[in-house]
C-alpha cells in the first residue's frame, strides 16, 4: 500500500512536470581526466565511491514501477567501470538511458565493447566545450579535443546515440560566432543541433576552489532524484566533492534501497517547498 502511494505520487509529480522523470545514478567518482571545473574533483586516484551494478539494476526496476521515465548515469567517468557497456544495455531494457562521458576511452577493446548499445535507447552525452582545441584543452587537459572529435564519428557510425554537452564558465561571454563554430563542428561530426546542450559551470567542487561558475542553491535546482554509493540526493549537482569530502547539503537520505525511501523523502521536500522558491537555473 505504501509503495503504491509512492508510485502514484512520483508518477503524478512527473506527469505534472514538478519532478524530473529521470533517475540519476552516480556509477563511480574516479576519472582518467582532471578537468579544472570538475564538480566531483574527479581524477585517477580519488575515492571511487562506486554504486554497484546490481544496485543500479535494482533501482532501475523500482524506478519504472514508481513512475520514473528515464535513467541518467554519470560519474566520474562511467566507462572506467569494466561492466558499463553490458550494464547500460541491461538498464536500457528497463528505461531509456543517457550516460555522461568524456569520450576519451572509445578506441580498441573499449570501443568494441559498446556494440550492445547500437540502436538501443541509450545516448552517450559527450563533453565538448570549445571549437578551438587550445581553448578546449585548457580546461580539460592535453589532447582532449583531438580524442573527442575522433571518438564521436566512431560512435555515430556504430549506430550509438550521441549528444554533445558544452560547459562554459560564462556562457554569456562567448561570442555568437564562436558558438556557431562549435555547432558547425558537432554537425560535421554527425550530431544535430537538437542533441547539443550548453550549460554553465556550477560553482561547486573544483570550480568552487577555482572561484569559477554560477552558484546553484538547492532551491534553484530542479528536483532530480540522484543515487550515489553514499546516499540519495536532490539533484545530480548535489553529490559534489570539495577538498576530498562529499558535500551533503542536498542529501535526502543515506538509504538508497528500496528506492521508495529516498523518493518519499524527495516528495516530502517538494511538497513543502514554498511558493517563490522556484527561481530555477534550468541547468540540464
Ligand atoms: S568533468 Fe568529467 S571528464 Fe572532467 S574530471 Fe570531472 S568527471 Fe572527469
Amino acid at each position: 500500500m505504501i509503495e503504491a502511494q509512492h508510485a502514484s505520487t512520483v508518477a503524478e509529480a512527473v506527469a505534472r512536470g514538478e519532478l524530473s522523470g529521470r533517475l540519476w545514478l552516480y556509477s563511480n567518482y574516479h576519472c582518467n581526466l582532471r578537468c579544472t571545473y570538475c564538480l566531483t574533483e574527479s581524477a585517477p586516484g580519488v575515492a571511487r565511491r562506486e554504486l554497484q551494478p546490481e544496485a543500479m539494476l535494482a533501482a532501475a526496476h523500482e524506478a519504472r514501477s514508481l513512475g520514473f521515465t528515464g535513467l541518467g548515469v554519470t560519474g566520474g567517468e562511467p566507462f572506467l567501470v569494466p561492466e558499463m557497456p553490458a550494464l547500460l544495455a541491461s538498464l536500457a531494457e528497463i528505461l531509456p538511458v543517457v550516460v555522461l562521458s568524456n569520450a576519451t576511452l572509445f578506441y580498441g577493446r573499449r570501443l568494441e565493447a559498446l556494440a550492445p548499445l547500437a540502436s538501443a535507447p541509450v545516448h552517450i552525452q559527450v563533453s565538448l566545450d570549445r571549437a578551438d582545441p587550445d581553448d578546449n584543452d585548457e580546461m580539460r587537459g592535453p589532447e582532449n579535443f583531438r580524442r573527442v572529435v575522433e571518438a564521436i564519428p566512431r560512435l555515430v557510425e556504430r549506430g550509438i546515440g550521441v549528444r554533445i554537452s558544452t560547459t562554459l564558465a560564462d556562457p554569456g561571454s562567448v561570442a555568437p560566432e564562436e558558438l556557431e563554430r562549435l555547432c558547425e563542428l558537432h554537425r560535421s561530426l554527425g550530431v544535430p543541433d537538437s542533441d547539443h546542450v550548453v550549460r554553465p559551470v556550477v560553482r561547486r567542487g573544483r570550480a568552487a576552489s577555482a572561484d569559477m561558475g554560477v552558484a546553484a542553491a538547492f532551491d534553484q535546482l530542479d528536483p532530480e532524484l540522484t543515487l550515489t554509493g553514499d546516499g540519495a540526493f536532490w539533484s545530480p549537482i548535489g553529490p559534489t566533492v570539495r577538498d576530498g569530502r562529499l558535500d551533503t547539503d542536498m542529501l535526502l537520505t543515506r538509504t538508497t534501497a528500496p528506492l521508495a525511501t529516498p523518493a518519499a523523502a524527495l516528495m516530502d521536500v517538494l511538497s513543502n517547498r514554498r511558493d517563490g522558491e522556484d527561481a530555477r537555473l534550468g541547468i540540464k
